[in-house]
């Protein structure tokens, strides 16, 4: 029995994006998101540095109404 090929390359998995749920607003049911950035502070205690550091981050936010859902939450 020759299982060499098991579990090699090949098998692309076929996702159509179109076909996905739209992520609905948690509050207004809204599927558009604005992308907007948190910055974290962190603090020079943690880090070692002489200077505390700062990291954006990507998140979303519904126009409507500026809610950012909880998965969203950074
Ligand atoms: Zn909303």
């Amino acid at each position: 029995m020759d299982l060499s090929n098991l579990g090699q390359g090949g098998q692309q998995v076929k996702l159509n994006v179109a076909d996905s749920p739209n992520v609905e607003c948690e509050n207004c049911e809204n599927i558009f998101f604005d992308k907007v950035t948190v910055i974290k502070k962190i603090s020079k205690l943690l880090v070692g540095t002489s200077e505390d550091q700062y990291v954006p981050m990507e998140t979303y936010k519904c126009t409507e109404c500026g809610n950012i859902n909880k998965d969203f939450k950074l």
